[in-house]
């Protein structure tokens, strides 16, 4: 359970964004550092879309833990879902290998990040895909190629039409991001490919928004550009209109609009990990967890919370937005503040180093904020994102393979993991939407968190 040696114990949970930079800072220091995750590998969260829309295979947008952290031997890598977090004995329970034990801490960076909010609409979650982790990319990849394959034998134009209509719910980066792809997916190969079966009948792609524009915090010129360009793709964009309902062949709109469709996509908000409610203290909004500008949790001394669970305000009172960069940066900041600890040297404060926000919407497509000063759009802006993905991806295997599959899906206009995998011969009812999100999900009702308000221009 506890340390052999005599140097400092930090426990990191998570190696997403913010718990692997902490661990990448302390691996050059004199502490024992376990990290510990229920997943062997750090996801590349931007690129999830394009593994739900065939672009890309899962392994080209998660690395292994261990492989990062290859020949840092004060590093130890725990794969365990943490159950319990006991400040009061400086402990975490882990589970692994179907047993719960307790491990030791002297101090503990939590960074266990997000998940995906229904804000309490249980039917829609239940019917909804959400896109926060590798497997959800991959149940909505296998559930749109076999609505698809269903569609091609029915005899039923309404039903067929159910199955080829496609729904985003939310207009920030990651709706816009999947439902331009989505369109092109179904434009460039679906409707050639299933176009002798499928007669008449024409895939859509819809997007609904609650605010009356997209990109929510971007300026007027760039979200109206952002509308124009997904609409001038194909998708349909409804703005200013909810999902109050949902079931599995149908939504109803808070104006009551019903549309019928089989694909859901939840793109709509974001809350902190239920690990936040563990710590014992008063929570904000999103269940965030208020922290001292060092990133040490306010009333939980030797506790730090970094990324998409922590709750500080920058200062014009905002709260940091759900972002990589800050992530990372509060990682790292969190790290040096305990070595800073350790050595009796004092604290620093966060400090954000911010380049701006861009999203795109599909090929040439796009909008960038650049150091919100200069406004792009359009093919500029998407080579601009292109880039700065492509740099920020973990590895070099990684990087080489997304940009050989870029090339080929541009000049081809092909989308080549088109395959239908359910894992242990799932049944469809198994592959239905909500089935992954339900099993990760502990629901907490009513606190309205924007799914990543902003996508930043990353830094490397
Ligand atoms: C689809 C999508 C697209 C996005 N696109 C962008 C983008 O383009 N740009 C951008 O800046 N941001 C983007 N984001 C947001 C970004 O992913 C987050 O802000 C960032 O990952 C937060 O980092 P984090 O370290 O707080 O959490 P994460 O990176 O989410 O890491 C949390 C880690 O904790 C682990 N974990 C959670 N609970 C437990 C537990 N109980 N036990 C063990 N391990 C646990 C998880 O497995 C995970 O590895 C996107 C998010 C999504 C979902």
């Amino acid at each position: 359970m506890s340390t052999t040696t005599q140097r400092p114990r930090v426990i990191i949970i998570g190696a997403g964004f913010g718990g692997l930079y902490a661990a990448r800072r302390l691996a050059k220091e004199d502490v024992d550092v376990l990290l510990v995750d229920r997943q062997n590998f750090h996801l590349f969260s931007p690129l999830l879309y394009q593994v739900a829309t065939s672009g890309l295979d899962p392994s080209e947008i998660a690395y292994p833990v261990r492989g990062i952290f290859r020949g840092k031997d004060n590093v130890r890598f725990l794969m365990g879902e943490v159950e319990r977090i006991n400040p009061d004995r400086k402990t975490i329970d882990v589970r692994t290998n179907g047993e719960t034990h307790p491990e030791a801490y002297d101090y503990l960076i939590v960074a266990a990040g997000s998940q995906t909010h229904y804000f309490g609409m249980d039917q829609v979650q239940q019917h909804a895909f959400g896109l926060k982790t590798l497997a959800e990319a991959v149940s909505l990849r296998n559930h749109l190629l076999t609505s698809f394959e269903k569609a091609a034998w029915s005899k039923d134009d309404d039903y067929r039409q159910a199955l080829t209509t496609m729904v985003v719910v939310g207009g920030g980066p990651t709706g816009l991001e999947t439902a331009g792809a989505l369109y092109e997916l179904y434009e460039h190969v679906l409707r050639q490919e299933y176009e002798q079966q499928l007669g008449d009948i024409t895939g859509r792609v819809i997007m609904v928004e609650l605010q009356d524009h997209l990109l929510d915090p971007y300026p007027a010129k760039l979200q109206e550009a952002a509308r124009r360009q997904l609409e001038g793709l194909g998708v349909e964009v409804i703005l200013g209109n909810g999902v109050k309902e949902a079931a599995d062949d149908h939504i109803v709109l808070s104006d009551g609009t019903v549309i019928r469709t089989h694909t859901l996509v939840w793109a709509a908000g974001v809350k902190a990990s239920p690990l936040a409610e563990m710590l014992d203290v008063e929570l904000q909004r999103g269940g965030r967890v208020p922290v001292e500008p060092t990133m040490e949790v306010i009333g939980r001394p030797d506790i730090y919370v970094v990324g998409d669970m922590s709750y500080l305000e920058d200062k014009n009172g905002s709260p940091y937005p759900m972002l990589i960069p800050v992530a990372k940066q509060q990682g790292i900041t969190a790290a040096r503040n305990i070595f800073n600890r350790i050595e009796d040297q004092p604290e620093k404060a966060f400090r954000y180093r911010d380049r701006g926000i861009m999203a795109t919407i599909g090929r040439r497509r796009a909008v960038a904020w650049i150091y919100y000063r200069i406004q792009l759009t359009g093919y500029l802006a998407w080579l601009a994102w292109l880039f700065l993905h492509l740099v920020t991806l973990m590895g070099f295997r990684n990087r080489l393979n997304v940009f050989v599959n870029w090339v080929w899906n541009y000049f081809t206009y092909d989308r080549s993991v088109r395959i239908i995998l359910k894992p242990g011969g799932v049944t469809d009812s198994e592959a239905q939407p909500g089935s992954i999100a339900m099993k990760n999900g502990h629901r907490s009702e009513g606190v309205e968190e924007t799914l990543q308000e902003t996508v930043p221009i990353s830094e490397q």
